[in-house]
């Protein structure tokens, strides 16, 4: 079976090493560089917290397992560190959904320990205690995070060495051939051809942008902002959530800055200054909490498209009407890549659907329009 995924991120790469996996002959077509989307400048905390609908928690939680699986199948996972992370909230008013959030996910069997500062001082000597005064403390031991790149590299590797999977970076797909309802091949913006039997778009906020010859999904994306500080002289090995503000290691001694109110300032992909309001916003904020950082330690700063299909869901399954044209879309894409790609695959490769996607069928969007039905 040919099976042509569009876009290498996080997405693409776990669906093609999949695919190939299974026995498919893969093409991996990206229109940039590999993991240069979303993936890259992703917060990448592997995590189901706040996840609801239950299914797409159950969701998440595969994808954390999967991670896993993944680590065990590589026997080493250089992109992947399971080091738990740390929540609080300043606000006495947050403190009781904050209870209730993790109330619920533990009844769900997800791993939740409450902590002192005391152990907070043990494992991240660097924060200041004072930062936390007396707010509850969630400590989430199976969270971690992950370097989208490093994954993406390492399975389009094993993709292509153990599967003769075929990856082509810089080759932008403009559209794809339908015949009778039925896709059979990709066309480049090269004007190259390739031919196959499934077709598998991964390309994440690009997934609003209409290829030729196919519908469209509608996305609500939004822009988020990444700060990166320079390499320093900091020990910090966990993430810490404190409100809306996230902080972890980058793995190459910077920090990765991330706060929710920062979004908002930005409206569209645009440079941004290390040295502007952006920048200042997100440092001041870690400052509260690392004291040792300094206002001058940005040392870039990236706008990105943040993937959303317009319900908030992930968006996995064959387009209605499109036979062998295949989506899978999400929010939280790097927690969920590793189980998306072996569902994705059982479903494209094995022709068998994958009772975890079943909430997250494309003809939600599409069928009502189009008038058509699933394959
Ligand atoms: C600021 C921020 C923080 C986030 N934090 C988290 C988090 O903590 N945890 C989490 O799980 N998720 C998080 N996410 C979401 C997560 O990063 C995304 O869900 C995930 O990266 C999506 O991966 P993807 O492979 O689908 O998309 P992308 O990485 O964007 O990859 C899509 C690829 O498709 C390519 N492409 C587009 N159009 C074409 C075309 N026509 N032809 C060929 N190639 C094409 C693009 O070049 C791109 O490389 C965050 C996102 C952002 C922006």
């Amino acid at each position: 079976m040919r099976v042509v995924v569009i876009g290498a991120g996080i997405v693409g790469s776990s669906v093609a090493y999949e695919a190939a996996k299974a026995g498919a002959q893969v093409t991996v077509l990206e229109a940039g560089r590999i993991a240069g989307g979303a993936s890259t400048t992703s917060f990448a905390w592997t995590n189901a917290t706040g996840k609801r609908p239950h299914s797409y928690y159950a969701l998440n939680v595969a994808g954390m397992r999967a991670h896993l699986d993944l680590a065990r199948e590589f026997g080493h996972a250089p992109w992947f560190h399971q080091t738990g992370s740390i929540e609080w909230y300043a606000n006495e008013a947050d403190w009781s959904a904050q209870l209730q959030n993790a109330n619920e996910v533990r009844d769900w069997g997800y791993g939740v320990e409450w902590i002192s500062k005391a152990r907070v001082a043990e494992l991240e000597p660097e924060i200041d205690l004072s930062a936390i005064g007396d707010s509850p403390i969630v400590y989430y031991p199976e969270e971690g995070w992950i370097q989208p790149a490093l994954y993406a590299a390492w399975l389009l590797r094993a993709a292509k060495e153990k599967w003769n999977a075929d990856i082509r970076p810089y080759q932008g797909v403009k559209s794809v051939d339908v015949r009778n309802g039925v896709a059979k091949a990709v066309k480049t913006v090269d004007g190259a051809v390739y031919e196959a039997d499934a077709i598998i778009n991964c390309t994440g906020g690009w997934a609003a942008h209409v290829l030729d010859g196919v519908p469209a999904i509608p996305m609500a994306s939004t822009m988020g902002i990444i700060g990166f500080t320079f390499p320093l002289a900091t020990t910090l090995r966990r993430q810490f959530h404190m409100d809306d503000l996230d902080v972890r290691p980058d793995g190459a001694g910077r920090l990765m800055i991330h706060k929710i109110s920062a979004d908002a300032l930005v409206t569209e992909m645009q440079p941004l200054d290390t040295a502007g309001r952006e920048a200042k916003h997100l440092l001041d904020a870690v400052r509260k909490v690392l004291p040792a950082i300094q206002a001058i330690d940005m040392e870039s700063i990236r706008t990105v498209i943040r993937p959303i299909p317009s319900d908030n869901l992930t968006c996995s399954g064959w387009i209605p009407g499109v036979e062998g044209y295949y989506v899978a879309v999400t929010h939280s894409g790097v927690s969920i890549a590793p189980h998306l790609g072996k569902a994705v695959a059982q479903e494209v490769v094995r022709g068998h659907a994958h009772e975890s996607l079943h909430d997250f069928r494309p003809d939600r969007f599409l069928a009502a329009k189009n008038g058509m039905s699933g394959r």
